[in-house]
């Protein structure tokens, strides 16, 4: 147990300056309104994780802050008054209100002092008025109740920012003996079937934290999964897309982070990408597209380093090509279901949507495409994600031609262009069209390699 004194030098000490500054500026509008102020979820663990000695200042990039202890109705907008009045002190600061009095949020964004910043503040919701604010049991309870919905016990703790007992820490659920042991674990055995993202965010944690899911815990989970709790996330329910979002949040945190193979690999062992759709396994196959995918995504980070040519460009981010990798490995009549669920963006519905049919096409025509141009012309329909994704998933010489494509032919550049073609006397009309089309084809096959051969081959195929 840290006594609070020494509790609050941690906070200044391992805090960056401006944090400490900004919590201290907070717990003091808190305490002149008679408030209790308290730093709750993931800042608190963090602290308490951070490095000891000669670490780096914590820059952090959330604040969780619940207020509590009030005894007058109005102040159910606590946490809304708190934030405009710190809004006052950091005008930098941009004010979002969630819901009538519920939570409110600060936001800095590439801010000189703080980076991006996001603070949420809360009000503890129960057990509003009846009692004194001075009751320190009622004052309790009510933190605890807030504390009591969260997802850890790793994340349900909080340190007391207003006097008196200011750098109090409150344990309820045995989160700091958790963090000890390295382990995940949730407050009640109902955790995973009230919000069954809560598995990601499980896996999540354990993978970036180095920590291990508790025994009980993950037998809640495989409990929650084994008995269908994803298809609430699913169904047409009226929690449903609020689920999906939170859902589509989590799977981005994960695939997005540098260990999104080790998160995804634990989701697997868990048969957790169920809540995704009940058929979708990760077996041997669909890590070998994964690995591919990532083979791709090198490479033309590499070429987007060196050249500017925008086809060289993956034009969505990877964790969101991951996605459709994992939705694009379910039978073709579950995609645009699981897409659209996922509140996924038009494009990447759009090409999930498609695929089938794409690949298919692909398929067929490509094998019997004899040149270059032949290629360029099947191909040149589809953007860069389709081909990625018609590639990974097709044999070897499908694979190969669609990769010569996207990596060369794609970018052959026409050796003249519709300004050339008007100072060389043609008449501009639709038939530039067809001209540079066939300049290019001729190119792309080998049959011009400069610009005099280029003139040659047009003042031949097209006389003025
Ligand atoms: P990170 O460093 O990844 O942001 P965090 O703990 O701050 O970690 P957030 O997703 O920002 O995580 O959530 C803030 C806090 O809100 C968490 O610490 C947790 O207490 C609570 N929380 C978030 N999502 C849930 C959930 N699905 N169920 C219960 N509590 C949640």
């Amino acid at each position: 147990i840290i006594p609070p004194a020494a509790f609050l030098r941690l906070l200044s000490d391992r805090l960056a300056a401006p944090f400490w500054e900004l919590l201290t500026q907070a717990s003091a509008q808190a305490e002149q309104r008679g408030w209790h102020l308290y730093l709750v979820g993931g800042g608190v663990r963090d602290l308490l994780l951070a490095k000891q000695n000669g670490a780096a200042p914590l820059y952090l990039q959330d604040i969780d802050l619940v207020v509590d202890g009030f005894h007058r109705t109005a102040d159910v907008g606590a946490g809304v008054e708190l934030a405009r009045a710190l809004q006052q002190l950091y005008p930098a600061a941009r004010l979002e209100i969630h819901g009538a009095f519920q939570t409110a949020a600060l936001l800095w964004h590439k801010d000189p002092i703080f980076g991006s910043l996001w603070i949420d503040i809360a009000t503890a919701r129960t057990e509003f008025y009846p009692y004194p604010a001075a009751n320190p049991e009622v004052e309790a309870s009510s933190i605890r109740q807030d504390l009591y919905r969260r997802d850890f016990t790793i994340n349900s703790l909080a340190v007391r920012l207003t006097p008196p007992r200011a750098g109090e820490m409150l344990d309820f659920f045995g989160g700091l003996l958790d963090l000890q042991a390295k382990q995940i674990r949730v407050l009640h055995a109902n955790s995973f079937i009230e919000d069954p993202t809560r598995i990601y965010r499980a896996v999540r944690f354990a993978v970036r934290l180095e920590f291990a899911i508790e025994p009980q815990t993950e037998n809640y989970i495989r409990y929650a999964i084994d008995s269908g709790v994803y298809k609430r996330t699913q169904g047409n329910n009226s929690r449903a897309p609020a689920l999906q979002t939170r859902l589509k949040n989590e799977l981005k945190y994960i695939l997005q982070a540098p260990y999104w193979q080790a998160a995804l690999s634990l989701l697997g062992d868990l048969d957790a990408l169920q809540c995704l759709h009940e058929t979708l396994k990760l077996d041997k196959t669909l890590w070998q597209q994964l690995r591919f995918l990532e083979r791709c995504l090198r490479r033309f980070n590499r070429e987007s380093r060196k050249s500017k040519v925008k086809s060289q460009n993956v034009p969505i981010p990877p964790w969101l090509l991951r996605l459709e990798v994992l939705i694009a490995y379910l039978a073709p009549e579950y995609r645009d279901r699981v897409a659209q669920n996922l509140q996924l963006p038009d494009d990447s519905i759009y090409r999930l949507r498609h695929l089938q049919q794409a690949q298919e096409r692909v398929s067929t025509a490509l094998p019997s495409c004899r040149l270059p141009s032949q290629v360029f012309d099947l191909l040149r329909q589809y953007d860069l994600p389709m081909l990625i994704l018609i590639a990974l998933r097709s044999p070897r010489p499908v694979r190969s031609l669609v990769w010569q494509y996207v990596t060369q032919w794609a970018n052959v550049q026409p050796l003249l262009s519709g300004h050339d073609l008007k100072q060389l006397g043609y008449k501009p009309g639709p038939q530039y069209r067809q001209i540079l089309d066939d300049l290019l084809a001729a190119t792309l096959d080998g049959i011009i390699r400069d610009r005099t051969e280029a003139e040659s081959y047009l003042f031949e195929h097209y006389p003025r």
